[in-house]
């Protein structure tokens, strides 16, 4: 053991810049000097300073609760601020005179936490083949929480997709709620509404809600992580519902061209169905094998298709055209749109659009939803 400490401190650059605190240091961390190779996984929580200065005074008065369920739109950074907290939470010297207080980044468990390796953080995710969080990981999770801490005064589990519990998960987990382990933090990432939960869970923890993020900080969110089509940009603020996960989703190039493609199968007449139905669940498909990937493909897919139909409906009724048109082939084909069928149908088709986005989470089959949209397109 000796030998790794010493290896520590001569090889990390993170040791030996807090060298002057290296008599109350922590355990070694075995293959820290590793630690330093990998490349740093830095995280930054956009907007959301209500939830961070909240968790930074609850901190600084030493009143952290044993249970948090984080509630809001999905791709909001409900995960990224657990993940962000955790840090906090589990640093040596967090710097508490900047609000909301930040960790060191200097100290092992930072270190630690950056690589994801931890012993004191629990991270809990529904496995990819499974639509359901199934009870086995809940079982895990409480065994892993229920365990002293390894390094830090507290061990803090993040149990993310707390929504895709079934009864009997939540079931197994309410002794982990009702009687937690002293020494221990657990973050639920729910979904965006208390519905989504059992009563049960919902009245053994904290609730903390997250608003949708606002549009200047999505903007500046995308300019900084990548180039942005100037006339895109505008459409998706107003597609992203507040979601930075939904607007990076949107910003890439296949979204746009199921867009394009959507838009030319509603403007032929008669609508071909058949291949508007297929091309869509294609589409969803090739978001991956795991079913949460598709079924937020299908949320953004559904919620371009209403959008469409909202601006035929807008410019039927208005007669004129939204500024968030892209271009001038797009805008003709809304106004065929918009000229072949009346309003009524039009609000009739985003009616069920809308219901059908409400479908995606209560596990419908995919498949079912959008045979079904495109079944109600070839029968007006
Ligand atoms: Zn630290």
């Amino acid at each position: 053991m000796k030998s790794s400490e010493k290896k520590i401190s001569d090889k990390s650059g993170a040791a030996k810049k807090s060298a002057g605190t290296k008599s109350t240091a922590k355990k070694a961390v075995p293959g820290s000097s590793l630690l330093q190779k990998v490349k740093h996984e830095d995280i930054r929580v956009i907007g959301h300073d209500d939830v961070l200065r909240f968790f930074s005074q609850v901190y600084r008065d030493h009143h952290l609760g044993h249970a948090y369920l984080f509630l809001g739109p999905r791709g909001v950074g409900k995960y990224t601020t657990a993940l962000a907290l955790s840090q906090l939470w589990l640093c040596q010297n967090p710097k508490l005179d900047e609000m909301p207080f930040q960790p060191c980044q200097q100290c092992a468990d930072c270190a630690l936490w950056r690589v994801r390796a931890h012993p004191d953080l629990i991270i809990m995710q529904k496995p990819e083949d499974t639509l359901e969080m199934p009870i086995e990981s809940i079982r895990n999770l409480a065994s892993q929480l229920a365990l002293k801490p390894i390094r830090c005064p507290r061990r803090i589990a993040i149990l993310d997709q707390a929504d895709l519990m079934n009864e009997s998960s939540a079931n197994a987990f309410l002794k982990t709620l009702e009687e937690p382990p002293a020494h221990s933090i657990l973050i639920l990432i729910g979904g965006s509404s208390r519905e989504q939960h059992l009563a049960t869970i919902l009245s053994r923890c904290q609730i903390i809600s997250f608003s949708p993020l606002n549009k200047a900080d999505i903007k500046n969110y995308l300019r900084q992580n990548g180039e942005i089509q100037i006339d895109r940009i505008e459409k998706i603020l107003e597609l992203s519902g507040g979601s930075i996960g939904r607007a990076v989703q949107l910003s890439s190039d296949p979204f746009w061209k199921f867009r394009e493609e959507l838009l030319h199968l509603l403007a032929t007449y008669p609508v071909p169905g058949l291949q508007l139905g297929k091309y869509w669940l294609q589409f969803v498909q090739s978001a991956g094998s795991e079913g949460s990937k598709q079924r937020e493909c299908a949320h953004v897919t559904i919620q371009i298709y209403i959008d469409l139909l909202r601006s035929a409906v807008l410019l039927a009724v208005n007669g004129a055209q939204e500024k968030a048109v892209a271009n001038s082939v797009e805008a003709s084909k809304i106004k065929e749109i918009s000229m072949r069928y009346t309003p009524d149908q039009l609000l009739e088709w985003m009616d069920q659009a809308l219901r059908a986005d409400f479908q995606i989470d209560a596990m419908v089959t995919l498949a079912l939803l959008i045979e079904s949209l495109a079944d109600s397109l070839m029968a007006s």
